[in-house]
């Protein structure tokens, strides 16, 4: 074939990011709000829908949902905000703005698994620094890693996926200060943290970005996420982003939604109240390690028999995600991720935990809720 040649350097050796298709399974593995909407919010949403004129192109600047997005999570005045198609998308835009060939890209490991597909994608090198024994970040190394490769790009998920976890505020504050280029703070699981960087993007150093997603708040098919920071670094940026990314039906329902932020918060406490509820039952199955969570889903070791469990769980008709043979280190070894999901679901899961535990461990049922 005349054209593998002029593939991008590494391309052939890499796999596309594919996700497993719906399948009538309770979906356990994305992290996406199991909610739908009160039936008049939706009639309310479907009426704004009809309004939206298709043979037109859409406001590409989306000044209207910036605005909101302004007013509701109190983005300062003199900051910039760009939208894109889901964070995803803004993670490509930031690449895209950064990656010269030599350029080099710096997160943890483990990490989102996009930022290493998309620093592949625009030929840029990777450093993924491994965490510590607690998923923490190892200060002294990667402070080392930073000053060896003087990266472009530092991406920090706060909390971090797949671990679940916040790394500690002091340790990104060094980062930010000794980091050469731009530091991003993916806050994608944010409405489940508990903590923001955004309230002190105004005091941060101009390299910061902050990066958030309606994906996880209850607008995964929606595909919007947005990039605050310094208004020039916004600027560049949007140089490299494509004129009308965002579909008008995306910009209408997601100012929408954000409208109607309250309906959401209240689905996330109850998701929080069932994270609570979880983790003391997910605690009680003794051959089961449940990672702390500070997001919508738990990391969970099950050493030995990972994949089988997973199985297991498929042919219950539950879909977790399976991290066994994901990322290159020892950290995932073994290890699965449960979204949390509505209560029935999640009691649907927690009933095949305990249908499969008794095949291993005949002492102790301990199933309670
Ligand atoms: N960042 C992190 C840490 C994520 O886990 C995800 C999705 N799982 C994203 C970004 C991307 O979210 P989206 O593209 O749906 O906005």
């Amino acid at each position: 074939m005349v054209w593998q040649k002029h593939l991008r350097e590494g391309l052939l050796e890499t796999n596309a990011c594919r996700v497993p298709a719906p399948d009538g399974r309770i979906k356990l593995d994305s992290m996406e709000n199991p909610h739908t909407w009160p039936a008049e919010m939706r009639d309310q949403w479907l009426a704004e829908l009809a309004t939206v004129d298709v043979n037109r192109y859409p406001d590409s600047g989306g000044q209207e949902l910036k605005q909101q997005l302004r007013a509701v999570y109190g983005i300062a005045d003199h900051c910039g905000v760009l939208l894109g198609n889901g964070s995803d998308e803004l993670i490509q835009i930031v690449l895209a703005g950064f990656a010269r060939p030599d350029a080099c890209v710096l997160s943890t490991d483990p990490a989102f698994v996009v930022y290493g597909l998309a620093a592949k994608s625009y030929g840029s090198g990777l450093v993924s620094v491994a965490l510590d024994e607690n998923f923490q970040i190892d200060l002294s190394t990667t402070l080392a890693e930073i000053e060896t490769h003087q990266p472009a790009v530092i991406f920090l998920a706060y909390p971090n996926n797949p671990t679940g976890n916040l790394f500690k505020v002091a340790d990104i504050q060094k980062i930010i200060n000794i980091a050469p280029g731009v530091v991003v703070i993916d806050e994608a699981y944010q409405p489940f943290a508990g903590a923001t960087w955004l309230d002190d993007l105004a005091d941060l150093p101009d390299k910061v970005l902050v990066m958030r997603t309606l994906s996880k708040f209850g607008l995964a098919g929606v595909r919007m996420g947005y990039l605050a920071g310094n208004a020039g670094l916004i600027e560049e940026l949007e140089k490299v982003c494509m004129p009308y990314n965002i579909k008008p039906m995306s910009l209408v329902t997601a100012r929408f939604a954000v409208e109607n932020h309250h309906v959401f918060e209240q689905q996330a406490d109850g998701i929080l109240r069932e994270r609570a509820s979880m983790e003391q039952v997910l605690g009680a199955f003794p051959l089961l390690r449940r990672f702390p969570s500070n997001a919508n889903f738990f990391l969970i070791k099950a050493e030995g028999y990972a994949q089988q469990l997973f199985e297991h769980l498929l042919e219950t008709g539950i879909r977790v995600k399976n991290l066994v043979g994901v990322g290159t280190g020892e950290a995932l070894k073994d290890c699965l991720r449960f979204t949390v999901g509505a209560r029935t679901e999640n009691d649907s899961l927690l009933a095949a935990l305990a249908g499969y535990y008794p095949k291993i461990e005949k002492s102790d049922r301990s199933f309670v809720r």
